[in-house]
């Protein structure tokens, strides 16, 4: 079947990618999605206490003002339903669901450079063809379930949180291992301790938490936020993080121990990721970030009960959101039921799994910890994962998978060299999954957009960017993360460390999203600097210069 354009995944990215390019630019657009439904990473993740850490207001469209008031969500952070609901009226009100395929899983992609088009092939033998290709197969949806000997084995059921099952998983009775304690391990463990005899946490990495305060929203709150519509969208565009709540101008080591202490106080105590925004330099300044960390690690002191415990769980080996920061309802204090037990994998690795459940040697000898249940918390194949699945090969055959070998190259994230025509939303090397995505993802789909229409306009055959453009830029974003304490955290899924084998590069744009869009736009209105345009039918396109613009 032979369209303008393909679009992979139906998730945020995939369903405004479709509305811009159908609606605003008259394209015959297919959207091949591998799911049954709608809503990406919240079609997948249903585990017990997903939730969302962006706040509701900020996490949804911003691109219409009528869409943004017309919707009301129910709690300061939403859950996967509500925000599947929430992708479904946005489906329903752009009449999008008619060009989307569900259950097609997109196994190849390959550039025919005759045609000058992506011929796509499915699992299923099913075969497409566009000018354009869009991936937006999501930063975080392929699951990684660590290669642990003995897994087949297990006689008991094992989950993944990224892939959970729609018809839920009862735990009442069970005894329950939760491998990870990642932000879906924090937001897991306190929900299935509710119901599971017993819930053992295996933890490798003992993580920061900040208490969510999630709660109904007023309808005073939902007032304000109709009526916010230009204030949220200002903020959002214009911050870090692409979050609606702006950082504090002051750096932390200029107030005093006693104001910094009730700046974090009252930071805990109105909870979620704005702890974060508390004081400018605590991702630049090791001595600012300590600060924020002693406060959280007195804290977890505070809550859990038994000291042994404690101490494991705050002994965090990496700066304050170094790594992904969580936000929780009563992670800590689930470490004071009965039911809840930690293991130190760093002091007790796992060995292995058995039939019964899982055997860990270490300091406490080898111990054998009995389970009905393993739900793996372990994460993602993050950021490059979802794209090497696909067998993508480019310009004379090339392919993505060797091009990549050494770590993803990109520009903006947006392009690979060598790659005609198809573009990444929220690939590597863009901010993706260090913001508030659905800002994110809209930059990413009107910049595409926005070029798309510009080379039809002047009938130019080809983008691609230059390899020199491609390498400054990859130069540029291990440069910004060297600039912050992200850098500090060499065994985050930033850098790719959760995954065997994987290289450890890290891979998103850690410049801050509105540099980095403004940037986007100066490379645009410098006629695509950085990008090589086919002008052999594009006599009257912008001038575009094959140089890096960095
Ligand atoms: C547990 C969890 C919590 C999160 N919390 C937040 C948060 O608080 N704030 C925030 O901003 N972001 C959060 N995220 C990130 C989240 O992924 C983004 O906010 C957003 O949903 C990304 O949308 P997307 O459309 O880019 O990708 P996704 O939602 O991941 O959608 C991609 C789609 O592509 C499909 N796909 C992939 N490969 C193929 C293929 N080969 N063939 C066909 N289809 C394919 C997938 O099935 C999926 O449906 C979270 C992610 C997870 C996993």
């Amino acid at each position: 079947m032979e369209f303008d354009a393909i679009v992979i995944g139906a998730g945020f990215a995939g369903l405004y990618q479709l509305h811009a390019l159908r609606d605003r630019l008259g394209l015959r657009v297919r959207v091949l999605e591998r799911g049954g439904d709608l809503g990406g990473t919240w079609y997948w993740n249903r585990y017990p206490g997903a939730r969302c850490d962006s706040e509701s207001h900020a996490y949804r469209f911003m691109f219409s003002r009528e869409l943004f008031e017309e919707w009301e969500s129910s709690e300061r952070y939403p859950a996967p339903a509500e925000i599947r609901a929430y992708l479904d009226f946005v489906a329903r009100k752009f009449d999008l669901r008619r060009d989307i395929q569900f259950g097609t899983h997109v196994a190849a992609a390959r550039y025919d450079e005759g045609a000058n088009r992506w011929r796509v092939e499915t699992e299923a033998g099913e075969r497409f063809s566009a000018v354009w290709l869009i991936t937006a197969v999501g930063c975080l949806s392929a699951a990684n379930v660590p290669d642990t000997p003995g897994l087949a084995d297990f006689k008991g059921r094992w989950y993944h949180t990224g892939k959970w099952p729609h018809h839920g998983v009862d735990f009442h009775g069970r005894r329950v291992g939760q491998i990870g304690t990642g932000s879906t391990g924090i937001q897991a463990a306190p929900v299935i301790a509710e119901t599971a005899l017993h819930l053992t946490v295996f933890q490798r990495t003992a993580n920061y938490s900040v208490p969510a305060c999630n709660r109904p929203l007023t309808p005073e709150l939902r007032q304000w936020v109709k009526s916010s519509f230009e204030e949220i969208r200002a903020t959002a565009r214009s911050t870090i993080n692409g979050h609606a709540f702006r950082i504090s101008e002051r750096n932390a080591l200029e107030a005093s121990p006693e104001e910094r202490q009730a700046v974090y106080e009252r930071a805990w105590a109105a909870g979620g990721l704005q702890f974060r925004a508390t004081f400018r330099d605590l991702l630049t300044s090791r001595a600012a970030n300590d600060t924020a960390a002693e406060f959280v690690k007195a804290r977890i002191r505070a809550i859990v009960k038994d000291p042994v415990t404690a101490d494991s769980l705050a002994d965090i080996d990496h700066p304050y959101a170094a790594k992904r920061p969580p936000i929780d309802t009563n992670y800590f204090e689930t470490f004071n039921r009965p039911n809840v037990s930690l293991v130190n994998l760093r002091k007790d690795p796992i060995e292995r799994i058995t039939p019964a459940g899982i055997r860990t040697q270490g300091s406490a000898g080898v111990r054998e910890h009995p389970l009905d249940i393993i739900v793996f918390a372990t994460g993602f194949d993050a950021l490059t994962g979802p794209l090497l699945a696909i067998d993508i090969l480019g310009r004379g055959g090339r392919s993505l998978r060797e091009d990549w070998k050494a770590g993803p190259q990109t520009y903006l994230g947006l392009q690979m060299a060598g790659y005609p025509n198809l573009f990444t939303i929220t690939g590597p090397g863009s901010p993706s999954v260090l913001t508030n995505m659905p800002v994110a993802i809209e930059q990413h789909v009107e910049w595409i957009t926005d070029c798309i229409a510009l080379l039809r306009k002047h009938g130019v055959h080809t983008i691609e960017p230059a390899e020199e453009a491609v390498t400054a830029w990859g130069e540029h974003v291990q440069e910004c993360a060297r600039a912050t304490l992200l850098w500090d955290a060499k065994h985050s899924w930033y850098f790719g460390a959760n995954v065997v084998g994987k290289p450890r590069v890290f891979m998103p744009y850690a410049g801050g999203l509105a540099r980095y869009a403004r940037h986007c736009a100066n490379i645009a209105a410098r006629g695509y600097e950085g990008f090589i345009m086919d002008r052999r039918r594009a006599a009257e396109a912008a001038t575009p210069v094959a140089q890096a613009g960095v």
